[in-house]
């Protein structure tokens, strides 16, 4: 295959001002890829960037690359590189950490200070033909496993890693809150860990009935009745009181309602991102002994999520319901802006 001299990328440059532009073909450091990406999911984050220019903490000041949830096939490879060669197809784990920091060195590097995301200004993602990465975040694809799939390894390792924190094991009652992408693939991943039962909300009757459909034994309807109302709908769908909960839509009312039915010594997963602030029951935490753990992100986990999807255990194609070219990357954003589907995928090459 003779290598590409075309890189052209979704560069956004401001809030709703994205442009189709050739940017430099990147050459690999000593350990490092270069990626052809073939499949890069759409994830919210994405679309507050193209439709804001922000996220609550980030702001978009220079152009910069979309896209962080990514697949492709490798084309050259850095002099040091040793367990990947060109042809190879990869998976791309996005957040790359200092790896020399006492938090890097304890295995924690999600929140490491220094932590470089795609797409998190000021650093370009991977809507872009070829694209450089570290050759150690990259995880080769058995033959199986599909390029989508690949791509789709991003959202199931924050679910993976969601239930690690949330502590979903054998016989746990499992809560999802929220039914997006990240929600479903949570209820996916609790399955796979032997939950006995996994209860979904949501606001949205369309979303619950694909959250049905990919395996949860209960939904409940969040529809204006009160937090104890809800609560009770949620123990008498899992059978009993939530043991193990993941807050996957980041709304007040919705962690309120998951606290006041949880069990006793539950563990609550805060995946979602919600206001900066919220009022929750700290007497019922307490009197529960509830452990509230935050999500940032992943570690460790894309080994882990990989073998969830190669070993069948974990079905990721039917959340794709939309698909676009790079070309087509506008109307990919909006789409995802209007809520159409679950999850919108960019063909970056075929
Ligand atoms: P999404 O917006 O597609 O899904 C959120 C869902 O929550 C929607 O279906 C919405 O209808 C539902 N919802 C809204 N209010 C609700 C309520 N009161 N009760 C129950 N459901 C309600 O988002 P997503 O891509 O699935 O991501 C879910 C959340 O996780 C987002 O807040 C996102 O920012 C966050 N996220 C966090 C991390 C992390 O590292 N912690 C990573 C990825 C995404
Ligand atoms: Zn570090």
């Amino acid at each position: 295959m003779a290598p590409s001299r075309d890189n052209l990328s979704a560069v956004l440059h401001k809030a709703r001002d994205l442009r189709l532009e050739q940017k430099e073909l990147p050459e690999p450091g000593p350990q490092d890829v270069v990626i052809r990406i073939h499949k890069v999911g759409i994830c919210g984050s994405d679309v507050y960037y193209w439709h804001r220019g922000r996220t609550a903490r980030f702001v978009v000041q220079s152009p910069m690359v979309l896209g962080h949830e990514a697949a492709g096939v490798v084309e050259t490879v850095g002099s040091q590189v040793t367990h990947l060669r060109p042809g190879d197809r990869v998976a791309i784990e996005p957040g790359v950490p200092c790896r020399l920091c006492p938090i890097c060195k304890a295995g924690r590097y999600n929140v490491c200070p220094a932590v470089q995301f795609c797409a998190t200004p000021p650093v370009d993602g991977t809507l872009t033909r070829l694209y450089r990465h570290p050759a150690d975040f990259c995880y080769k694809l058995p033959d199986h496993v599909s390029l989508e799939e690949g791509a789709l390894l991003e959202p199931l390792t924050v679910a993976v890693y969601g239930c690690q924190r949330a502590g979903v094991g054998l016989g746990s009652r499992v809560l999802v809150c929220g039914a997006g992408p990240i929600g479903v693939v949570s209820l996916l991943t609790a399955r796979a860990l032997a939950a006995a039962r996994v209860c979904v909300t949501d606001i949205s009757p369309s979303r619950l009935e694909f959250a049905t459909g990919q395996g949860a034994d209960g939904t409940v309807l969040i529809d204006g009745a009160s937090e104890e109302e809800l609560a009770g709908r949620v123990v008498a769908a899992l059978g009993g009181p939530p043991t193990a909960i993941l807050e996957c839509c980041g709304a007040a009312p919705s962690v309120r309602m998951a606290l006041q039915a949880a069990a006793p010594r539950a563990k609550l997963a805060f995946v979602g991102r919600g206001p900066p602030d919220m009022d929750l029951p700290m007497v019922t935490i307490a009197a529960k002994e509830l452990d509230i753990n935050g999500v940032f992100r992943y570690a460790n986990c894309y080994p882990l999520a990989l073998d969830l999807v190669a070993s069948g255990r974990v079905q990721l194609g039917p959340l794709v319901t939309h698909r676009f070219t790079l070309e087509e990357s506008e109307s990919a954003f909006q789409a995802a802006l209007d809520g159409r589907g679950i999850k919108i995928m960019i063909s970056v090459h075929d």
